[in-house]
């Protein structure tokens, strides 16, 4: 029986830039992190994750340098060179070859960007309170290629139907659009939830709007929601306890 592991990122890059996100099948974690979980900071038995890494290291090339990030839901990015142990952020960047940049995410959304002609790549951990605080700007602000050259994949994340917040998170995001040209789009990020003063937030055309905001117009992905598709994915919101998605990116060599 063949599982989906991955899947691949689907943009107009050089083919050189490797990208993909994980699924939760074909691993060896128990529940509730069955299967194919990649994080150790979740409670699973360690060995069966670093089982889960050497599974998937075996399937790629032994050249690869793993480049891994204590994640915090802030903004700060950091360019990475050469792989050590993990540093605390929720973007990386590099212009390496071989070197592999990851987050972990379990509805959080994943955004992986890559220099069209495959000179550069970078990989986010996008909820809302980063993208809000500004991590996708920051990122792209950081990368040497210009922007008309970038080119982006959303991943898989949590979708409007089933991602409910506050309408404190609302107004954070109203509060912070630049051009008031913008606003009309970014309401419509959030619909009325059955749920008195409650909205439906689409994370996708959150990270779409402020990407176009900033120039960068070459966006696809943002085709699944992790909380719906039980089989194929963790969701941190719909378990609680549970594994995470490993999200790659990397230049080969
Ligand atoms: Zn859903």
């Amino acid at each position: 029986m063949t599982v989906e592991q991955k899947i691949f990122a689907e943009w107009l890059v050089s083919p050189s830039i490797h990208a993909f996100s994980t699924t939760r099948l074909g691993g060896v974690s128990e529940p509730p992190y069955a299967s194919f979980n990649l994080a150790t900071h979740v409670g699973d038995d360690p060995h069966r994750v670093a089982s889960n890494r050497v599974l998937l290291q075996q399937q790629l090339s032994q050249k690869l340098e793993w480049q891994w990030l204590d994640q915090v839901h802030g903004s700060d990015v950091v360019v990475v060179n050469k792989a050590g142990p993990a540093l605390t952020a929720d973007a990386m960047l590099t212009t390496r070859a071989n070197l592999v940049c990851c987050v972990q995410t379990a509805d959080c959304l994943p955004v992986f960007i890559a220099a069209m002609d495959g000179s550069e790549v970078a990989v986010i951990h996008a909820g809302w309170k980063g993208l809000a605080s500004g991590v996708i700007e920051n990122t792209v602000s950081r990368m040497s290629t210009s922007i008309s050259n970038l080119a982006v994949w959303l991943g898989p994340a949590i979708g409007p139907c089933h991602f409910e917040v506050g309408g404190e998170v609302r107004d954070d995001f109203l509060a912070a659009v630049e051009s008031s040209s913008f606003v009309p789009a970014m309401e419509a990020c959030f619909i009325s939830s059955k749920n008195e003063g409650k909205f439906m937030a689409d994370l996708y055309a959150i990270a779409r709007l402020r990407l176009s905001a900033i120039g960068v117009d070459k966006i696809s992905g943002g085709d699944y929601c992790t909380h719906c598709d039980d089989d194929k994915f963790f969701s941190y919101r719909r378990d609680g306890v549970t594994g995470r998605m490993l999200n790659a990116i990397y230049i080969e060599a």
